[in-house]
């Protein structure tokens, strides 16, 4: 008698999670990204100054970007963002970044996502509580902050994250923003 076939793999219901880490995986974390994340914080300073090179030159290009259209610039530059952020902080494209604020230290990164310090877990080690062999990214955060200039912004308190905003171009956001107030004399 032929053999009944077999069921495949049962697919899946559960839609992806529209809001969230949505790359988020504790087992899948590449050590590369863990290195890089620790290069970044270590070099703070430098990065500190390079981001507000490069902010000042967004800036400039201002004009340029109106002309073209903001949101039509959207796409390419947030492209560039997520490749580049990735690579050096494993961005996940908030839209609304704090790096400047947190030791280059991305906070997205906890599990928990806490924009505002850590949560009461941290292990003796310094390291996450949800993922033993990470180090908290809040106790990153405050090294990072200590080799900045602008490094007491850590203690400025952050609003929560705008949903609206994610997977957004964090750059344009900020260029836009700043256009804006320099026009309004602010
Ligand atoms: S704070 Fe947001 S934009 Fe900045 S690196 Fe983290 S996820 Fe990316």
């Amino acid at each position: 008698m032929p053999e009944a076939p077999k069921a495949g793999p049962a697919k899946s219901a559960t839609p992806k999670p529209v809001v969230g880490p949505v790359r988020f995986s504790a087992d899948g974390r590449r050590p590369r990204t863990l290195t890089m994340r620790a290069w970044s914080i270590r070099h703070a300073r430098f990065l500190e100054a390079l981001y507000n090179t490069f902010s000042s030159t967004l800036l400039r290009l201002d004009p340029l970007f109106r002309k073209f259209g903001y949101g039509r610039a959207e796409r390419p530059v947030a492209l560039v963002e997520r490749n580049v952020k990735g690579v050096l902080f494993d961005c996940r494209m908030c839209g609304q970044c704090i790096l400047s604020s947190t030791g280059m230290s991305c906070p997205m990164n906890c599990p928990k996502q806490l924009r505002n310090g850590p949560c009461g877990g941290v292990r003796a080690n310094g390291h996450c509580e949800v993922i033993p062999e990470m180090p908290c990214v809040w106790v990153k955060a405050w090294e990072g902050s200590r080799n900045m200039i602008a490094g007491n912004a850590i203690l400025d308190v952050q609003p929560p994250v705008n949903q609206a905003l994610r997977e957004t171009s964090s750059w344009l956001t900020v260029t836009r923003n700043a256009a804006e107030a320099r026009k309004n004399g602010d």
